[in-house]
């Protein structure tokens, strides 16, 4: 590769799994294609990241992460250790600190262009400061942008609430709630000043129809450039994705490998949805009777191993363990939903889980909770048929906390029997479920519409550059 020709490009990622994973992902790819790249984080999560990237590819920069100024305990440097909404707030205060000793450095180092999270919207001044090109990354599916830009220009008071302007009518079973929606379309907002907007999806699941649609609504850019999960081939990487898993996945395997094909249910909540004792007792109760094999995680629980029989009882039914496998903490995702045994993936539509399970041609169960899930759900089950809904009607403004609905074994189990028990349906849903992952397989390699998105966005900057 000719050094000159080659770019240098920043990424800067938001200290969440749900977005620190795909960016980084994204970050490997423009490496792959012998771009120069440094990722901006913080110390742990550097950590964190160097088992899954090889510094030969990618550089790291590490900056600080002021925990102990706005009142977190030291070494608090991801979303996902976060239970509560004031440590959140104080963790958004946290990251917009960040704007000094990352602007430091890349005022004495300026790259070609910036590759940034909108949740760190200062990004976009310090990049028209140093006259580089920025380019936004939000980790939702361009579907799910565009109805958030339809409702902003339109604010939709319908009852129910249909999101106006729209490809498809589409009407939902919840509204998003008041506290979360000003702050979220005032990052949507900054987000439109930048270069472009970089896409983890591909375009056929998103469809042409979205893709024009957004293009006319804000007159903005948007490349597609994933699945990006696809990236990681082998076992290893994938298993290293995020954090290290608790539990070993030659045993996980060799358990799945003993299951008749589609026979068992995934349920995971991703990194930071937290739900309350009689919720989990419902969910198991649910599957219990459903009668399939399962893997469930539950993050929740992280650290109580040490709790008591009483407490256990309150959200695990007596016996309900030895009938299948609990993972307290971190699992490897993109493993278990690659396996043939997996039939069904019950998941709270977080864009990243929903796009994995894409990737494999697995079936989804939908349960949004809080942020843009309740579109992502609409996305999976009306729009492209690949999943059914569990009947989620409370728009959380976050994934943690009591909740007021409590979502009953009744509509688990008819949503888990709906997908599993075989029929008609079912294998429809089944059928182009598969049909989309061969799809997301196509689109990232050489030729396929993300991989050619990559080639023209490489281009593009270059362009600017000279
Ligand atoms: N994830 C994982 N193991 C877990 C929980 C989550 O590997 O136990 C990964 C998952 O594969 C996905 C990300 O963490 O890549 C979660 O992102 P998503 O957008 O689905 O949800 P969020 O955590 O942001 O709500």
């Amino acid at each position: 590769m000719d050094e000159e020709n080659t770019l240098k490009l920043y990424f800067i990622p938001y200290l969440a799994a749900g977005h620190m994973i795909p960016l980084c992902d994204i970050a490997t790819l423009f490496a792959s294609r012998g771009q120069h790249v440094t990722i901006i984080t913080t110390p742990s999560n550097a950590q964190i990241l160097r088992k899954s990237i090889s510094d030969a590819v990618i550089h790291l920069h590490t900056v600080q992460f002021p925990s102990k100024q706005v009142g977190l305990p030291d070494g608090v440097e991801t979303m996902t250790a976060l239970t509560n909404l004031a440590d959140s707030a104080k963790f958004y205060q946290a990251a917009m600190l960040l704007q000094g000793p990352i602007g430091d450095f890349v005022e004495q180092n300026p790259p070609d262009c910036i590759v940034a999270d909108f949740m760190m919207p200062w990004v976009g001044d310090l990049a028209n400061r140093l006259r580089i090109p920025r380019l936004a990354f939000n980790g939702f599916s361009l579907f799910t942008v565009s109805a958030m830009e339809s409702i902003r220009k339109h604010r939709s008071q319908t009852d129910p609430f249909t999101i106006p302007d729209f490809p498809h009518h589409i009407t939902l079973r919840a509204r998003p709630p008041k506290s979360t929606t000003g702050f979220m379309e005032s990052l949507l907002e900054k987000e439109l000043t930048s270069h472009g907007l970089i896409v983890n999806n591909f375009a056929e699941l998103d469809g042409e129809e979205y893709i024009e649609h957004y293009e006319r609504i804000t007159g903005h850019k948007a490349w597609h450039l994933g699945p990006v999960s696809l990236i990681r081939r082998t076992e290893q990487d994938k298993a290293e994705r995020g954090q290290n898993s608790v539990v070993k996945v030659d045993e996980l395997l060799s358990w799945l490998n003993s299951k008749p094909l589609n026979s068992v249910l995934y349920i995971c909540f991703g990194s930071v949805c937290h739900f309350p004792d009689n919720q989990l007792y419902e969910i198991a109760s649910a599957i219990e009777a459903s009668g399939y094999g399962f893997i469930w995680v539950v993050p929740e629980k992280k650290g109580k191993e040490e709790e008591s029989e009483e407490e256990k009882r309150k959200w695990l039914p007596i016996g309900f363990e030895k009938k299948g496998i609990i993972i307290r903490g971190w699992a490897p995702q993109v493993v278990i939903l690659g396996h043939r045994a997996v039939g069904a993936f019950v998941t709270h539509c977080g864009w990243n889980s929903t796009l994995e399970a894409v990737s494999e041609g697995v079936p989804m169960i939908t349960w949004p909770v809080h942020s843009e899930q309740f579109y992502n759900e609409k996305l999976i089950t009306e729009v492209r048929g690949i999943g059914v809904e569990v009947g989620a009607e409370e728009w959380s403004s976050i994934g943690f906390g009591e909740r007021e609905k409590v979502v009953s074994r009744e509509s688990i189990e008819k949503a888990v029997r709906r997908l599993m028990d075989g029929g008609d349906e079912a294998e429809q849903i089944r059928r182009r479920a598969h049909e989309y992952g061969r799809k997301a397989r196509l689109a990232v390699e050489e030729g396929g519409s993300s991989h050619n998105n990559l080639t023209a966005l490489i281009d593009d900057i270059k362009r600017l550059r000279a």
